[in-house]
């Protein structure tokens, strides 16, 4: 298949001490095959390719780096921009309208994202403003109903506009509101006029514009006028059927016509098939590598070892300025990779040996399955939460167990392990730079 060669040719360039522009060449050429197989628009491809032979090319790799672990990262650094990242959507209050043509899978993606942030431990209610489609009501409402989440709708009603105003009234409890919209085959002036009167009336927070995997040329056309029609615009794009044969590359157009990123994507029937868009698996999927983790991690491991700048977490970041649980968490993840916390502490100069024999033994004491806990009730608190784990009392704490379906024991021993870990921290921090360099010239 196209990921192998590609990875041939990638791996035609170990040990080279030079990379030539036919290299590179040969590299973007194999690059262009599989993203244009994935329906990727073709000016997309051709910037891509630009921008991947002129950074080759012109920029010399750092001290140390091979050329390359040199070029995979220009790559990947490159197909990252191409895809984006995902769209934020913060744990808090919030309205979402779905917008896109008959068939997209709105109605799906409006069960399935009511589903993922009642996971959370929000409260969700899914609003179905669908007139047009016979059986959209009743559709919409059993959807809902295996989401176990709230639903409104209106059966005999042929007025959207006033179900999504009578939907949002009747639902204003819940946390996240979903309105689901109608579609038609294709795009129409009345549907557009049908969009913008709902979302003049719902003012959403974030309008997403639902597409098909198997969307091709059709894209850019599409996401322009769904983009003109919604005040605030396109925010964020959802990809649906990607359990189908499609790539979903051509909905890189409507990200690149609206000038927003990938909220979610959608693979399968049931509620529960849904996933938050993430670069790195997407772009794997669009050239049908499965391994560009592995990829991407010798890369970071290269720009460690030279000491380049990387947005990844730091060691030594820690030291300075507060400890959230977002530290925490990189900390976890780094542990996977770079070995337990007492390890990592003992390759920052200056904190190795003796240093750690005298912190208590449990305050490193973080188990492979303890981890995965604490990952899952992380994934369930807010950023608020997260910077600021000090807002956490009792009624949090059960809005996150309940998200999590951890007990509430896990969320208080993972707030309890923060609190170690920063005291822990606290008392590197109050050795004095004059200590440091002491230590690290022993
Ligand atoms: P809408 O017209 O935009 O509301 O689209 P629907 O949500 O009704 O979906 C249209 C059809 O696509 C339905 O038969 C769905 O079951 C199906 N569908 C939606 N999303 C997915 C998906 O991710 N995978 C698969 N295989 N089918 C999907
Ligand atoms: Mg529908």
């Amino acid at each position: 298949d196209l990921g192998s060669s590609l990875r041939g040719t990638l791996d035609n360039l170990r040990g080279k001490s030079r990379i030539s522009e036919e290299d590179i060449q040969d590299i973007v050429k194999e690059i262009q095959r599989s993203l244009l197989q994935a329906d990727v628009d073709v000016s997309l491809v051709q910037e891509l390719s630009d921008n991947i032979k002129t950074r080759a090319l012109e920029e010399e790799p750092p001290g140390g780096t091979s050329p390359r672990d040199w070029v995979l990262r220009i790559v990947y650094e490159e197909l990252v921009d191409l895809v984006g990242e995902s769209t934020e959507l913060p744990l808090e209050e919030q309205t979402i309208m779905l917008a896109g043509l008959q068939g997209s899978g709105k109605t799906t993606t409006a069960a399935k994202m009511a589903w993922w942030f009642s996971k959370k431990g929000l409260r969700p209610a899914v609003i179905q403003t669908d007139t047009f489609r016979p059986g959209a009501y009743d559709q919409a409402k059993q959807m809902a109903e295996r989401a176990e989440v709230e639903f409104y709708g209106e059966p005999d009603s042929d007025d959207p506009v006033q179900i999504a105003r009578d939907g949002l009234e009747a639902t204003a409890d819940a946390d996240v509101q979903i309105v689901d919209t109608a579609g038609r085959h294709a795009l129409e002036d009345d549907l557009i006029e049908e969009l913008e009167q709902i979302d003049r009336t719902v003012e959403p927070d974030h309008s997403l514009l639902v597409l098909d995997a198997a969307i091709g040329q059709g894209a850019k056309d599409q996401a322009q006028k769904f983009d003109e029609a919604i005040a605030e615009g396109v925010d964020g794009v959802v990809i649906t059927k990607l359990d189908g044969t499609a790539k979903g590359g051509g909905a890189l157009a409507a990200v690149n016509e609206t000038d927003s990123t990938i909220a979610f994507l959608g693979a399968g029937e049931t509620v529960k098939d849904i996933e938050r868009f993430e670069p790195s698996g997407f772009i794997s999927r669009l050239l049908g590598m499965g391994d560009l983790k592995q990829l991407t991690e010798r890369v970071e491991r290269a720009m460690e070892e030279t000491g380049a700048e990387d947005e990844d977490w730091d060691p030594e970041d820690m030291l300075e300025g507060q400890f959230t649980l977002k530290d925490m968490r990189k900390q976890m993840e780094t542990m996977n990779k770079m070995g337990p916390l007492d390890q990592v502490m003992d390759m920052i100069p200056g904190l190795g040996g003796g240093l750690m024999d005298q912190l208590p033994d449990d305050a490193m004491d973080v188990t492979q399955e303890r981890m995965r806990d604490f990952e899952v009730v992380m994934d369930s608190m807010t950023e608020e939460e997260l910077e600021n784990p000090r807002v956490v009392g009792q009624s949090r704490t059960e809005r996150i167990a309940k998200g999590s379906g951890k007990p509430e024991e896990r969320i208080r021993e993972l707030l309890q392990q923060h609190k170690q870990m920063e005291q822990m921290l606290k008392q590197f921090q109050g050795m004095g730079d004059g200590d440091m360099e002491r230590m690290m010239q022993q």
